[in-house]
């Protein structure tokens, strides 16, 4: 449910498969097993499957693949790890999934530039783990193990945005290859630059529909002399989302701020063997020296305090907040363990952080009606939040209501001047809502933008819009 019914296709040329064998060898894959990897979700879309899948090594193989898809008019899905959330990696016309998780190599760290450069399938944590004997850190943090290419192609952020942006900011440039086969860098490794039109940005955010990235250049920054986490309950939402815009407004620069409710709560300390009171709670991380760290915990301890938080449990151990930090990360998968069988529909918006509050507490109402758990959780720091349907994949009844649910939250985070996803992208899911968001005429230019750089319409057809 959810994705568009599948259209009839034909299958592969064999004169088509042998040229992909000569390109890819072994790392070409036609069996079920490996194409069903490819066309599933996590989430509640329904499965399409590749007719083929190849593991891409090199730029110059990515080049060659494009080239032979579009002589033989062949769609081309770009994956990275497969874990974005609204069947961005399905392919729903079938065609060619390119996986790019084996280019993972790092080719640069230029610590006094404060930048790297890696291939697309380089992932996150890897990352990190090699930039930490340098003393600096990659902070867009997906919660997933996400690949850089696919967080570039669904424009990710994650629990560090409040203070470090999104991949918007973390990307300097891009290697991409086009639908017409070049091979091109969006721009150098300068901070800023004036010289024509973002091609950057322009590919940043376009879910593998205008090009193929291979390699990434991204912004670095110090590892902090000091960071301590937080943990904070509230009795009621508000008090704890008014801590937040509070803390905002008074200019606090927060490194993390997510937000639990009391639903999410009970399954996080469930799945994660915890003991947290099961209300709505703030995750907190600040990021400084010794003393400016030691002055944001306690102005946002008073002001939680004022707003009716209870303990606000702070720490510098690193053991404490690796825990916190895994519990968050583990909400997803908390919230579907708390009803056998069930899977999560993840859904987000993001607001004007003035609005958040009323956006967070209309919610919730709107949701203690629903007749399953749905809880909510986000980066409210950005005013961005989202909520868990835990449905029953074989209850048409519950897709429906969940279906009810989310398009009235969509609806209020538009009425709020705010946006259908924050985060997570169009994908499948949210197709209907980037025209609500932007109207026909908006929507309008970017199939102008496609179909300048796609006339066949090959790259990831039927995402962002419907074709
Ligand atoms: C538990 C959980 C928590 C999550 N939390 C967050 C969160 O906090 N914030 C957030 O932003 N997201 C979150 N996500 C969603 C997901 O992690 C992100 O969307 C992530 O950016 C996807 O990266 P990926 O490598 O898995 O890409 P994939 O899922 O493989 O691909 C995503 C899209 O990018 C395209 N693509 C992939 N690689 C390339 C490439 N090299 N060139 C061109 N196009 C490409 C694909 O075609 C697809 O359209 C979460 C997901 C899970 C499962």
């Amino acid at each position: 449910m959810g994705a568009p019914a599948l259209s009839t296709r034909t299958p592969l040329a064999p004169s088509f498969v042998e040229e992909l064998r000569g390109i890819f060898g072994n790392r070409l894959h036609l069996g079920e097993a490996m194409r069903a990897q490819h066309g599933g979700s996590e989430t509640h879309f329904a499965t399409a499957l590749p007719d083929a899948v190849v593991f891409a090594h090199s730029t110059e193989e990515v080049v060659a693949l494009v080239k032979a898809c579009t002589s033989a008019n062949v769609p081309i899905v770009p994956f990275g790890a497969g874990t974005s959330v609204e069947g961005n990696t399905t392919p729903v016309r079938g065609g060619v999934s390119v996986d790019l998780s084996e280019m993972d190599k790092i080719l640069t760290i230029n610590p006094d530039d404060f930048d790297c450069t890696v291939q697309a399938g380089v992932r996150r944590e890897e990352l990190n783990s090699a930039l930490r004997d340098k003393g600096l850190f990659f902070p867009i943090d997906p919660g997933a193990n996400a690949t850089i290419g696919g967080m570039a192609s669904t424009r990710a952020s994650g629990t560090n945005a409040v203070r470090y942006g999104t991949m918007r900011e973390a990307i300097l440039s891009l290697r991409v290859v086009t639908p017409d086969g070049r091979d091109i860098r969006t721009a150098r490794r300068a901070r800023k630059s004036a010289a024509g039109y973002d091609l950057t940005r322009l590919m940043i955010g376009s879910e593998g529909t205008l090009g193929i990235i291979t390699e990434v250049t991204l912004r670095l920054h110090g590892i902090p002399e000091q960071i301590s986490s937080a943990v904070c309950s509230f009795a009621t939402m508000a008090g704890a989302v008014d801590t937040v815009v509070q803390a905002i407004q008074l200019g606090i620069p927060l490194a993390r701020v997510e937000i639990l409710d009391d639903v999410q709560m009970k399954a996080v300390n469930q799945y994660s063997k915890l003991d947290y009171p099961e209300l709505t709670t703030l995750f907190f991380e600040f990021h400084g020296s010794e003393h400016a760290v030691k002055e944001q915990i306690a102005t946002v301890g008073d002001l939680a305090r004022d707003n009716g938080g209870g303990e606000f449990r702070w720490s510098n151990l690193a053991e404490e907040r690796a825990r916190l930090w895994k519990a968050r990360h583990q909400a997803f998968y908390a919230a579907t363990a708390m009803r056998k069988g069930a899977i999560g529909w993840p859904t987000d918006v993001c607001v004007p952080i003035g609005r958040l509050a009323a956006c967070i507490n209309e919610t919730k109402r709107d949701l203690e009606k629903a007749s399953f758990p749905a809880p909510i959780l986000g980066h409210v720091g950005d005013g961005n939040f989202h909520v868990i349907f835990v449905i029953d994949p074989n209850s048409s009844a519950e897709h429906k209501e969940a279906e009810a649910l989310n398009e009235r939250l969509v609806q209020r985070a538009l009425d709020m001047d705010g946006t259908c996803t924050g985060e997570h992208g169009i994908g499948l899911g949210k197709q209907d809502w980037l025209v609500r968001e932007l109207g026909e005429d908006g929507v309008a230019l970017m199939r102008t933008i496609k179909s300048a750089l796609d006339p066949k319409n090959l790259f990831n057809p039927g995402k962002i819009f419907a074709d």
